[in-house]
């Protein structure tokens, strides 16, 4: 296949970029680097298969030639790049849907949507499962990543329903691994750079919020299964494995034998208290579940860390 991905030097668009490539895609990546970075596919810039171009998805894009999927994972998806960037993250999960939806349709090929998690909000029930609205507050300062992904989604059902398109909805869980930044402000980045440099780890609240998290290659494989797939609705792909921010903090202090001190930070305003996806829907229709448990998965992203301090 030819995949376009948008946001292809962010966290997952590079990581994704280098799986479609190692699979003998070709890949035509696109980025507008607020938040990504050519750091992260310098080694893909010398694959014959792989085109880049620094580029707004929020602007008409063209791309000559065939194209068999469009992979649209350009967004700021950390919440301080979302209260740093409100409009370009608005911009990009409505504007940039709707030209790569276009572009999609134009060509004939899938399209993908990378969705979050944050669809459903504060939630009020827990595991999530893929039926669940959510609970968002649509003019906080969180809203406007939940409302442009929510927005996506929408707008990609309706391209599915009226052009009949063939689309997928991945409802990302929280996700870590290397090439995170390790400014992106994220507890794993927070937690590991504080943690190495023995400063303070910063606990927002009481650390009694829960997540679950998802190694990034767990997580690329349940996206190619599920582009594969031939399933017109959201899946949710994550880590059940939940666990609280504290123990986070505990474990990331344990395994790099920090000598930081754990302190406490007020919460964000509509931090999610809880959040774990459901993935039934995954398990029996993608034959995916997650490989990397959280201790293996914490080593090898320290490591990356390490690296780069
Ligand atoms: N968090 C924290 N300390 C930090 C950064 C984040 O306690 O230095 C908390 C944050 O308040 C949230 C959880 O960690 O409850 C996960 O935050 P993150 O930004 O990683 O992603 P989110 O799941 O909120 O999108």
């Amino acid at each position: 296949m030819r995949i376009l991905v948008t946001g292809a030097a962010g966290f997952l668009g590079s990581h994704l970029s280098r799986y479609l490539l190692a699979r003998n895609h070709a890949v035509v990546g696109i980025d507008n680097l607020i938040t990504g970075s050519v750091d992260n596919i310098k080694d893909l810039l010398k694959d014959p298969g792989f085109e880049f171009t620094k580029y707004d998805v929020t602007n008409y894009l063209h791309v000559p030639g065939r194209l068999d999927a469009v992979l649209h994972f350009a967004s700021p998806a950390s919440p301080i790049d979302y209260l740093k960037f409100p409009i370009p993250t608005l911009k990009v999960g409505a504007l940039g849907t709707h030209k790569a939806l276009g572009l999609a349709k134009d060509k004939k090929a899938i399209f993908m949507i990378a969705s979050t998690s944050e669809v459903y909000g504060d939630p009020l029930i827990n595991p999530q499962h893929e039926s669940y609205w959510g609970n968002v507050n649509p003019i906080g300062p969180r809203g406007v990543y939940d409302e442009a992904k929510r927005f996506a989604e929408a707008m990609t059902m309706a391209y599915h329903r009226y052009h009949k398109m063939q689309v997928r909805l991945l409802r990302i869980f929280n996700t870590y691994g290397p090439n995170m930044r390790l400014e992106d402000g994220r507890a794993v980045p927070n937690f590991m750079t504080q943690a190495l440099k023995n400063k303070p780890i910063t606990v927002y609240g009481d650390g009694s919020q829960t997540r679950s998290l998802c190694y990034v290659s767990d997580l690329i494989d349940g996206i190619y299964r599920l582009l594969k797939s031939g399933i017109n609705e959201p899946v949710n792909i994550g880590n059940p494995q939940e666990i609280t921010l504290l123990e986070l903090a505990r474990a990331i202090k344990m395994i790099t034998g920090s000598r930081s001190k754990i302190v406490f930070r007020p919460l964000p305003e509509d931090d999610p208290k809880v959040r774990r996806p459901d993935i039934t829907l995954a398990k029996s229709k993608l034959k995916w579940s997650p490989k990397v448990d959280l201790e293996n998965g914490l080593k090898k992203t320290i490591s990356y860390f390490r690296s780069k301090l």
